[in-house]
């Protein structure tokens, strides 16, 4: 018999992927949205499939669910510096009440429940690369404050969860990850730099660019979380590209794929904005036997290529304004 899981946040970036994933692997998926983020188009094609099934919900709010459930993965919340700067509260919300529900709901349902947590409960980071046991270096009261902490509460509180009520838990922290999907004007750097290419304006970097990210394919991140979701391994588990890559020289790798020949503009860098990020990910490789297998140019090309069946319409109705005004003290 077909295993039944939940996936809150599906119409967003990574919830629609895992949907495909779960659909593929035999599963009847339940997607649970409020399109807060979310767009219904990257679930249109699930739409009228058999092993899959749409509720709109705002997870902060009681959730029923009438059918039995074996497996839960929560996956809503803003993830995005641009969109948690606008919506705090809700970014709040979804990750402490909104983990509550879910964790109250895998209770009732003696569910297995993975969350989605994330590189920014690091914060700053003052040790590098950053393994799973470096406790973090994050400006509570700062504008990005109401996403890590909210994700840090979201740790705690399943892990509470799991040590009190014996629930099965699981906890990703994910490092930036990319692909098609992303929202053009989510102002996260890789779907910005692109979209700018892409209308002819020029690439925007905040600070002098030394900062540093290491991005991660979708697909490779979604097998990390299958992989992680199906062991027995109750701690977080960083999942993410170790290849690390300055802003500045990944605005040059973005001019030579898009071959469009733009400047770049130096704009000032968001209040907290983490100067270096790369996972350690031997304990992934070690328990999950997993590791990227995706390039940057392999992926970025076939993200650029998504970005490019846009619409004219949905091309510039995405551009995104310079948010920099939203985020000072
Ligand atoms: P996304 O914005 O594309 O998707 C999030 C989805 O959650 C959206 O569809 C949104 O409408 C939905 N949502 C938000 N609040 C909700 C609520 N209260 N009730 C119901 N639905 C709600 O973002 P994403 O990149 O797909 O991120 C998904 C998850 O992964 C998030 O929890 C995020 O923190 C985490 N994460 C992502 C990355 C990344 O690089 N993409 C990195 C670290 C962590
Ligand atoms: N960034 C940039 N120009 C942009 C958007 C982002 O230089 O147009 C920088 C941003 O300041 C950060 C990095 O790119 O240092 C990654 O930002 P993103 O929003 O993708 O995610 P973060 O890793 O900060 O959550």
């Amino acid at each position: 018999m077909s295993k039944n899981i939940l996936i809150t946040g599906a119409a967003g970036f990574l919830g629609s992927h895992l949907c495909d994933r779960f659909i593929k692997e035999g599963f009847n998926v339940i997607g649970m949205d409020n399109f807060i983020t979310g767009d219904a188009k990257n679930i249109e094609h699930l739409k009228n499939h058999p092993q899959f099934r749409f509720i709109k919900h705002d997870v902060t709010e009681h959730i029923t669910i009438e059918e039995d459930l074996h497996y839960i993965l929560h996956f809503a919340s803003p993830a995005s510096p641009i969109d948690y700067l606008k919506i705090p509260i809700q970014t709040l919300k979804v990750g402490s009440l909104g983990t509550h529900n879910l964790l109250g709901l895998a209770k009732n349902k003696k569910a297995r429940l993975l969350i989605a947590s994330t590189s920014e409960v690091y914060g700053d980071p003052l040790v590098h690369p950053q393994t799973e046991d470096y406790y973090g270096n994050v400006n509570a009261i700062g504008p990005r404050g109401v996403y890590d902490e909210a994700k840090r509460f979201q740790e705690s509180i399943t892990m509470a969860y799991h040590r009190f009520h014996g629930l099965e838990t699981r906890i990703v922290r994910i490092f930036n990850t990319y692909g098609p999907r992303m929202r053009l004007n989510d102002g996260r750097v890789i779907p910005a730099f692109m979209g700018q290419a892409l209308r002819g304006e020029d690439l925007t970097i905040f600070g002098d660019g030394s900062q540093t990210r290491s991005f991660c394919y979708v697909d490779d991140q979604i097998e990390g979380i299958y992989r992680l979701l199906m062991s027995d391994y109750a701690y977080p588990v960083n999942i993410g590209n170790p290849h690390e890559i300055s802003i500045k020289e990944f605005a040059e790798e973005i001019i030579k794929l898009t071959k469009t020949h733009q400047k770049v503009v130096y704009k000032e860098l968001p209040v907290d904005d983490p100067m270096q990020r790369q996972p350690d990910i031997s304990l992934a490789k070690k328990l999950l036997d997993w590791e990227p297998k995706v390039g940057r140019a392999e992926g970025m090309a076939i993200t650029y290529n998504y970005f490019k069946g846009l619409t004219e319409e949905e091309l510039y109705k995405s551009a995104h304004k310079d948010f920099t005004n939203h985020i000072k003290r």
